[in-house]
């Protein structure tokens, strides 16, 4: 059967789409890339926001619109959280419990096949699922408690990574600095040193880590360029007062802590966080001590989140603000992410970085590269190929993203 995949949401989905391809593969059905030509549609669901759950409404509804399809399988967060509206959809529609499809990913994450790693940076779920119940978020619910896969299949399976020419590894999971090996009980840390030590990996990052995993044991990695100078970090807010209502286990002072600790480790490392605005006891105090931390704090980048009620958690139930102030709220937010991305890159301009090939494209000529730090630019391909470690100086010019067209260049850059 020709199956088409659809992935919505974080690395977690990615990894288990892809343990998913590699198992319909070796049932003997075929991948495609074109989903037009898909008979099987498979749509791995998040349901994070209420916008993530009309997106997976929407591509619901799209893929059983193409003629082809026979049938559309929805997992994921959303098939647990959302099981009979989306069942509903349509008559091809069937919703499959993400029960049965972790059963299926935790069987396969020590052997999947590495010829099915689709990308010279490759995810590696470590962990999953959460305990802490912030009091917005639906995972918990919809993910489970936590547990941690063993690290010597890990090892192993970063091994054949490794070998078949992967030079960098993302560690994925919902939690992942509760990674604890069910066989002897390593933390997060010593998972790492073992991957890279023994796993023979070249790269190692992390997807996301909550604050106070920040330890000292985890920035020695970053010192010792064990892991890759780009650390995720949420803040959620910069509000003492709302990171309580939050149910966050941190205060503003001891996140601003565990950044000292990282930029003391390796003071060029990027730092990306996640913002929520308009929890529904925050003030415009509030707010604005959450601008002045995001401000002084230096992020690489803020992806902002407006508050949306899941239903379930406690949140939902605390009468919301009024959406336009929290518009407003998440524009000033989103305007000072794209000021302070540019003045890291700005930071970064001429400095020689290491870089991975993701990709050349043979009708441009152009050659994508990742840094260590996820800066992305594009060079001339020459005889690159994908997969090569190269040293280049960073030119913000030449940038992926879209730090080169929010802000105008640098003068030194106008020629
Ligand atoms: S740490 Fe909080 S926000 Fe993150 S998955 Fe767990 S409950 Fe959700």
């Amino acid at each position: 059967m020709r199956v088409y995949i659809r992935t919505y949401g974080c690395k977690v989905n990615q990894v288990e789409s892809e343990e998913l391809a590699a198992r319909l593969v070796a049932e003997g059905h075929e991948l495609v890339r074109d989903e037009e030509l898909a008979q099987l549609y498979v749509i791995n669901g998040c349901t994070v926001t209420g916008e993530a759950d009309t997106k997976v409404r929407k591509g619901v509804r799209h893929a059983a619109s193409l003629s082809q399809v026979e049938q559309v399988v929805v997992t994921g967060c959303a098939a647990v959280m959302h099981a009979d509206e989306l069942a509903a959809l349509g008559e091809k529609v069937v919703v499959a419990a993400s029960s049965s499809k972790l059963n299926l990913a935790t069987d396969l994450t020590a052997t999947l096949p590495s010829a099915l790693s689709f990308h010279t940076r490759a995810p590696v779920k470590v962990q999953d699922g959460c305990e802490n119940f912030c009091s917005y978020c639906i995972v918990p619910y919809a993910r489970g408690a936590c547990r941690s896969m063993p690290m010597a299949g890990l090892v192993g399976h970063v091994e054949a990574l490794a070998a078949d020419g992967t030079q960098e590894i993302v560690l994925t999971g919902i939690n992942i600095g509760r990674y604890c090996d069910p066989e002897t009980g390593a933390d997060l840390p010593t998972l790492i040193r073992a991957l890279y030590e023994q796993g023979g990996v070249h790269r190692i990052r992390l997807s996301s880590i909550e604050p106070p995993d920040v330890t000292k044991a985890l920035c020695n990695l970053l010192a010792e360029g064990i892991l890759c100078e780009h650390l995720h970090i949420p803040l959620q807010s910069g509000s003492d007062a709302v990171l309580k209502a939050m149910g966050r286990r941190y205060t503003a002072a001891g996140y601003a802590a565990a950044l000292v600790r990282v930029r003391a480790a390796a003071p060029q490392t990027a730092i990306s966080t996640d913002v929520i605005v308009g929890y529904p006891t925050e003030t415009d105090a509030d707010f604005e001590a959450t601008y002045d931390l995001c401000k002084a704090l230096a992020f690489s980048k803020i992806h902002v989140f407006r508050f949306s009620p899941r239903t379930g958690t406690p949140a939902a139930a605390l009468p919301p603000l009024d959406p336009h102030l929290v518009a407003a709220r998440a524009a000033r937010l989103r305007e000072l992410s794209s000021e302070l991305a540019v003045s890291y890159a700005q930071a970064q301009m001429g400095r020689m970085l290491e870089w991975v090939v993701e990709r050349v494209d043979p009708v441009t000529d152009q050659a994508t590269l990742t840094s260590r730090e996820h800066l992305s630019m594009r060079i001339s391909a020459a005889d690159r190929i994908t997969g090569e470690l190269l040293t280049h100086p960073f030119d913000m010019m030449r940038s992926v993203s879209n730090i080169s067209t929010e802000i105008p260049a640098p003068r030194s850059l106008e020629a």
